[in-house]
């Protein structure tokens, strides 16, 4: 452990020698306390990269696997640079927001062409690269680069908000921005990425949202939440907009071929949501009008067939950051002599359900495939 020097500055969150209690008592904790992971244990710029963008919308454990197979396959900037992106995107399959995945492979490019394979050593040239929002940027500068700056994620917001007893919604105007004040002052100069990967530790391990377990806490008594007595209360809050629910349809068009039952999977363009993916037949009613929402439908828009039957095998949900939709799903026999003409995707394929778990594609069009397969 490195020691603090003890000062007695006072600011609008601490008093006397309060931050720097904080700093070393978390600090301590962590040292002892920090669970062992492949991008702590064995660390490289890129690494904490590629494990920062995994952990942007998934948890530690969901990722682990995957980081493990990502960093096997494309070892460092080059490898990420230089790959073709359709492998980039398969390696992160079953990740979901695959948005990060092209974000990282050109963040791996600017990193690699343009800074000669190291990340740039300024807070604002870090912020510009692909994909490096607030939290990135502090994470990365911190972790990686040993920079001073603070982070927020949901950890991060409700461990904060308790030390300070920070009121309303924490992810927008005067909470949001005593939220950042109050971690821009804390974190520790001399070890910012591990300050950072403490907090968010606590968070994870100990000051659980409903359940915090403060008498084990490092940071004790200095927890505001903790004297008024009532922690939960402080549970870094965030306003978010309502959810909205959507209606969808997708289809399962079946062709035998070569005495086989094999299925139609289109290629979304390079621009959009899950672009690069593959997918069902499929629309939403931010497509099309919901009363005209019909497996017929779908599938005369999207591949220009007219089916003759249709059968109803299932329907699932899949849930978004702002929205959640809901899927019917069909399956129709291809009509004999019909021939695919795709109007808005740019490649398609026939192939076996065996298959399937070689092309990329989100996690919602994996559960319909599994969902389809289980009613043959
Ligand atoms: Fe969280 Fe309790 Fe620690 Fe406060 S004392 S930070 S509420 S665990």
């Amino acid at each position: 452990m490195q020691a603090n020097n003890e000062t007695t500055t006072t600011t609008p969150y601490f008093t006397g020698g309060e931050r720097d209690s904080i700093r070393r008592q978390l600090l301590e904790w962590y040292d002892q306390e920090k669970r062992s992971m492949p991008w702590r244990d064995n660390p490289s710029e890129y690494r904490t990269v590629v494990s920062e963008f995994m952990l942007q919308q998934t948890r530690v454990d969901t990722a682990l696997p995957y980081f493990e197979r990502f960093t096997a396959r494309f070892p460092g900037w080059r490898a990420l640079a230089e790959a073709d992106e359709q492998d980039v995107l398969n390696a992160w399959s079953g990740l979901g927001y695959y948005r990060r995945a092209r974000m990282l492979k050109r963040a791996a490019e600017t990193v690699h062409h343009k800074y000669g394979g190291k990340l740039p050593r300024d807070a604002k040239k870090l912020a510009a690269l692909p994909g490096f929002g607030e939290y990135t940027t502090g994470a990365v500068g911190s972790i990686a680069l040993g920079m001073a700056l603070p982070l927020v994620d949901g950890n991060v917001r409700r461990v904060v908000g308790r030390l300070r007893a920070l009121e309303g919604p924490l992810n927008a105007g005067p909470g949001k921005q005593a939220l950042w004040d109050v971690c821009t002052e804390m974190v520790d100069p001399e070890r910012p990425g591990d300050f950072n990967q403490a907090l968010m530790e606590l968070g994870a391990t100990v000051c659980s949202p409903q359940d915090p377990m403060c008498l084990v806490c490092p940071v004790f008594a200095h927890c505001q939440a903790r004297a008024k007595g009532d922690p939960t209360r402080y549970s870094g809050r965030i306003e978010r907009p309502p959810l909205r629910i959507v209606q969808e349809i997708a289809v399962v068009l079946t062709k035998e071929i070569k005495g086989r039952e094999q299925i139609l999977l289109l290629r979304r363009g390079e621009s959009g949501s899950f672009s690069g993916m593959w997918e069902l037949p499929r629309l939403d009613e931010r497509e099309i009008e919901e009363d005209e929402l019909t497996p017929e439908r779908v599938l005369f828009e999207v591949v220009r067939i007219r089916p003759r039957t249709a059968e109803s095998i299932g329907e699932a949900e899949s849930s978004f950051t702002h929205h959640k939709i809901k899927t019917r799903l069909f399956k129709c026999p291809m009509p004999p002599r019909a021939a695919v003409r795709r109007q808005r995707h740019v490649q398609h394929e026939w192939i076996r359900p065996e298959e399937f778990e070689k092309l990329p594609s989100s996690k919602a069009q994996r559960r319909l495939l599994e969902l389809a397969l289980k009613k043959e």
